[in-house]
């Protein structure tokens, strides 16, 4: 038996990058998978995709609603769909705060929330966020993306807590820069983008960006049903930028 086999998995932002990534894996693993996303058309052909704006209540829920009528459950929510921001704290307005942080926190509290009942009807509940490098080091130009998600990372361990005793585990992963169409469109806008790339991938220990796949694999750990002893936790798939500080070659 493989090891999503019999599983329903809702992965929001699933179109693309990370999301489209973990929606493979763990359809690789047997799990039948749903793709929440602003941009449905653009989902693998083999995902139920579903159009949700994570930013809007009445679109989560009646997103949720669809996945259980046609899938009949839900049993992993993969809170993936995040935007970003640049520039220090006067760069962005109220508005944007308030944009930003209801995406990329709010969505994450609203989706699961929306899946909640089904989670709890679940032998298998698993939820993973998707945080970031940014919640745990101080990167230039990025105060409001930063704060939305360092305050992923502590909503991970809120949730983690809030539901252990409903059988609900919640974990996140902290990739670091990782090589999706959401970095192409930061390299298109730079002045010189072969230099920014290299910028960010001489910035992470290992030397390169992080394959979207590796992280999809550190959420397919996160979320698996063998993975019932680990909850409140986070796993950096960041090239060693968190944890290591190397002398210069
Ligand atoms: P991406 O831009 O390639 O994909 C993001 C997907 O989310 C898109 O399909 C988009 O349509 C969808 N989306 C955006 N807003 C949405 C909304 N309001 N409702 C529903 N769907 C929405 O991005 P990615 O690089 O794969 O990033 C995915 C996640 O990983 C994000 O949370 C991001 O913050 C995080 N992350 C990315 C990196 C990186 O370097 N790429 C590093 C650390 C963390």
């Amino acid at each position: 038996m493989q090891e999503f086999e019999n599983l329903v998995a809702v992965v929001t932002g699933g179109a693309s990058g990370i999301g489209a990534a973990t929606a493979a894996r763990l359809a690789d693993g047997g799990a039948r998978v749903a793709v929440l996303d602003l941009n449905p058309d653009a989902a693998d052909g083999r995902f139920i995709a579903v159009r949700a704006d994570v930013a809007d209540r009445a679109s989560v829920e009646a997103a949720i609603r669809d996945v259980v009528d046609r899938l009949g459950g839900i049993d992993i929510v993969i809170n993936n769909a995040g935007i970003g921001a640049q520039g220090d704290i006067a760069a962005n307005d109220d508005a944007e705060w308030a944009r930003v942080l209801n995406v990329n926190v709010t969505g994450i509290a609203r989706t699961t929330a929306a899946a909640l009942p089904h989670l709890r009807a679940s032998r298998a509940a698993a939820v993973v966020n998707t945080s970031s490098i940014a919640a745990t080091a101080g990167l230039p130009q990025r105060a409001l993306y930063s704060a939305s998600k360092g305050a992923v990372l502590s909503l991970t361990r809120a949730m983690a807590a809030d539901h252990l005793r409903e059988g609900i585990r919640v974990n996140c992963v902290s990739p670091g820069t990782a090589d999706t169409p959401w970095i192409g469109r930061l390299l298109e806008k730079a002045s010189d983008p072969a230099a920014e790339r290299a910028a960010l991938e001489a910035r992470q220990p290992h030397g390169r960006l992080v394959a979207p796949g590796e992280v999809a694999d550190a959420i397919a750990y996160l979320a698996s049903p063998l993975s019932r002893s680990t909850t409140g936790t986070c796993i950096a798939v960041d090239g060693g930028m968190h944890e290591l500080r190397l002398r210069p070659e």
